[in-house]
């Protein structure tokens, strides 16, 4: 991800008590290009420092938000965003008003299903709710989905229009409020038979408990699940530790995660040497 594009706050509603609709526009999103993928996602500085070389992976100013819907013709970005407490993506949500500036990133996604397969699994927490809405929105009529949405309250079970078939399961646990039930709520399912591609987005321990679990009891081809870590419950602690990392450790990390190899093979060696380092 390297582009920037300067774009300002054209609007912004609460779509339900804890989950608030942002939309960004102008001339920079007309070369701004989107990937296609559902859970497509950017980078999305948050004011009070200029954009510097490298803003994108800078956690002091930037927050991943997924592009909620891209309409090329006005040209506009919604971007749906939790609400959860303190946070400089939360609290930039809430006060966010017409005329803000901000910068987004070049998009990059992660939902592949492999060609021919039609029948999906969801599981995600509240800030996965938002891709899960736009892969569903754009879904062809012959794919089946089941989804497992972890909410913060029944409120935020907002409408998830699709051609396809659905069905949905709604739970109120985890997102910070309480231990998340979506990896025992997958634990108590049938094992997706065949060529079922599942997806997951959730808080980070969560979708390492989720990997654990597939790999475990669901042992499936890498390219038949997608797993991605959106937020840490005890981000300043995750920090802390990976401060505390020696240079060595953190170039054995970077050598482990290797661009040229799909990112669940990565994961098969990186989650052994988080392991070993405590992370
Ligand atoms: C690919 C990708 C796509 C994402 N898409 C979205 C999206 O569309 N909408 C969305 O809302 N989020 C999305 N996220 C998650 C979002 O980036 C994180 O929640 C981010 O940490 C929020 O930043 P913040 O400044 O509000 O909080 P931070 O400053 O990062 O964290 C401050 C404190 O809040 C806690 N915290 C952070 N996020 C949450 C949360 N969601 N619930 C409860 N506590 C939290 C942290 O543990 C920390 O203690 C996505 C993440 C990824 C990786």
């Amino acid at each position: 991800m390297t582009d920037s594009f300067v774009v300002t706050v054209a609007g912004a509603e609460q779509i339900s008590p804890n989950l608030r609709r942002v939309t960004l526009t102008g001339e920079a999103l007309r070369t701004w290009e989107s990937t296609g993928q559902a859970d497509e996602f950017v980078h999305v500085h948050i004011p009070d420092a200029e954009p510097a070389e490298g803003w994108e992976d800078d956690h002091d100013i930037a927050r991943h938000y997924t592009i909620r819907r891209w309409n090329p013709q006005v040209p506009s970005v919604d971007i749906d965003i939790v609400t959860h407490g303190h946070g400089r993506g939360a609290s930039w949500a809430r006060e966010a008003v017409e005329g803000d500036a901000v910068a987004i990133s070049d998009a990059h996604g992660y939902y592949s299903p492999p060609e021919g397969s039609t029948r999906r699994l969801l599981v995600a927490d509240a800030t996965g709710l938002p891709a899960v809405a736009r892969i569903l929105e754009e879904a062809t009529p012959d794919e089946t989905f089941d989804v497992l949405i972890e909410l913060i309250s029944m409120d935020d079970a907002i409408a998830l229009p699709s051609p396809a078939t659905v069905n949905v399961e709604w739970r109120v646990s985890g997102n910070g409020r309480g231990p998340s039930a979506l990896v025992s709520c997958m634990e108590r399912m049938d094992e997706p038979e065949g060529d079922v591609y599942v997806w997951v987005a959730c808080e980070s321990a969560q979708s390492r408990r989720a990997r654990k679990f597939i790999k475990e009891t669901w042992p499936r081809h890498y390219t038949l699940y997608r797993i991605v870590g959106y937020w840490h419950v005890d981000a300043e602690e995750q920090l802390r530790k990976w401060e505390a990392l020696t240079d060595a450790q953190r170039e054995r990390y970077m050598e482990i995660w290797d661009e040229n190899r799909p990112d669940e093979v990565n994961w098969e060696e990186l989650e052994p040497y988080l392991q070993e380092l405590g992370l």
